[in-house]
């Protein structure tokens, strides 16, 4: 039986099998590599992220972006310099191959209880039989459209996760949905590529961060001390601090998890939208339909008044939403059993949900150790926080579960045998 299976290629997954991999904890990992970064961010995005915080995270913080950058000649700043999307999905593969290399291109199609652990089903058929599984699997499956969208045919809606190639709506009509930085990024990008692109948003103005400053007097950098999530003591502690956090009243915990960090777009994307394009505040969509083959979108104003505007597309950039619900490849049994909160799974202080051997890392757990689960800087602290969990267990359970169970062994056979034969 296979002691570890993690679920997820990304920053979350890649970090935990490169901690894994240094402490001799036997594991294989599964999913796309740095498929959220490749497939479904758009083309010519840069980082809100800064440099120092768009990290994946070795043991011995051996290969950071710094290093690689330095490597490949690409310019590079720990702060004021934005990351270019191309470079830090290039990042990410190269760390792959660095420092887990045996990532499996595999997603998993299905996983259920098995005795001794679970019985996990891959693409291409093979099955295997697992003692624990990490999920990572990201904003994969969470993708959420707002009601008022969702009966429009693919061809006439789309989600923002949906996009990496934009050059496609050259000349078309799309309405961008959101007042967030996907929203703004894709809004910005679509113009430069010639679509004739408007953007909707609830909000009746738009955010944006504030460039880095030249020079930031003492004062300032004592009351804003610089963090992963940007400056500010509360960003500092919601970045450094998720194991405290951890330890917050859980109501608090959500409603600062759902207020932290709200829609707004990097500094350098202002200039990118704010006069180019028809901006559409303080609006709600109250219906669309489709009319002669085009998307007819009635707009709610807060002052009451009512538009109606015509798209050949919509792109809804409205975020995403954890839901156990739609990771559809858990089988009924191992969502009944999962114990969950606004459909975020609720975690030990070591990420293991209530179903014993079954962790999340990712945004998945933001709801238990905060909002920097929402980003790469997260990982390091998961990653850590995971493998010390596998060793303290390791620890305490050090006989090999076909050893100590026999019902399991002859379970494996059984399995390898069904394997072979899909
Ligand atoms: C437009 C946009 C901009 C962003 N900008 C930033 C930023 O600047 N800085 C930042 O830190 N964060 C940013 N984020 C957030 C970003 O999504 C997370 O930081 C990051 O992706 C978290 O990494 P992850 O490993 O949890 O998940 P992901 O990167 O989403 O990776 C998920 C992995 O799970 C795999 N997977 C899913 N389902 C399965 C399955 N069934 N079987 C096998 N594998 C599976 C996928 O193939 C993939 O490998 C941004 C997000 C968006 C949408």
């Amino acid at each position: 039986m296979l002691n570890v299976a993690i679920v997820g290629a990304g920053p979350y997954g890649l970090s935990i099998a490169a901690h894994f991999r240094r402490h001799d904890i036997p594991y294989r990992i599964f999913g796309r590599p740095m498929d959220s970064w490749l497939a479904h961010m758009p083309k010519g995005m840069m980082l809100k992220s800064d440099g120092f915080a768009s990290n994946i995270y070795d043991p011995d913080r051996e290969f950071t972006l710094r290093q690689f950058c330095a490597d490949r000649g690409i310019k590079y700043a720990d702060t004021g310099v934005p990351v270019n999307l191309d470079t830090f999905a290039a990042y990410g593969l190269a760390f792959m191959q660095r420092m887990a290399p045996e990532v499996e291109d595999r997603m998993v199609e299905g996983l259920d209880f098995a005795p001794g652990g679970f019985r996990l089903r891959l693409e291409r058929g093979e099955i295997l039989r697992v003692r624990q599984i990490v999920l990572a699997v990201g904003i994969t499956h969470f993708s959420y459209v707002p009601e008022a969208l969702s009966a429009l045919g693919p061809e006439f809606v789309s989600h923002s996760f949906d996009h990496h190639e934009i050059s496609r709506f050259r000349g078309q009509g799309v309405v961008v949905v959101g007042g967030g930085a996907s929203a703004l990024d894709l809004a910005g990008l679509l113009r430069d590529s010639d679509a004739e692109v408007q953007l909707v948003a609830r909000k009746s103005s738009l955010k944006f961060h504030t460039g880095p400053p030249k020079q930031r007097s003492l004062w300032k950098r004592v009351r804003h001390p610089q963090s992963g999530l940007g400056p500010g003591l509360r960003s500092c502690f919601f970045a450094d601090a998720p194991a405290a956090f951890y330890y917050i009243p859980q109501a608090l915990r959500l409603h600062l998890v759902r207020t932290t960090l709200g829609p707004s777009g990097g500094w350098f994307i202002r200039d990118k939208v704010m006069g180019r394009l028809p901006l559409w505040l303080g609006q709600t969509i109250q219906d669309a339909k489709v009319k002669n083959g085009k998307v007819s979108l009635r707009l709610h104003a807060v002052d009451g008044v009512e538009h109606d505007i015509s798209t050949e597309h919509v792109i809804a950039a409205t975020g995403y939403r954890v839901d156990m619900e739609r990771l559809r490849f858990l089988s009924p049994e191992i969502r009944a059993r999962m114990k969950s909160v606004n459909g975020s799974p609720v975690l030990s202080p070591s990420f293991e949900s209530s179903v014993p051997g079954l962790f999340f890392a990712g945004v998945a757990a933001a709801n238990s150790f905060g909002p920097v689960m929402r980003f790469a800087f997260g990982a390091g602290f998961a990653a850590r926080t995971i493998t010390r969990a596998m060793l303290n267990r390791r620890a305490a359970a050090p006989l090999p579960a076909h050893l100590a169970d026999e019902d399991a062994a002859r379970d494996d056979q059984a399995l390898e045998e069904q394997s072979v034969r899909s």
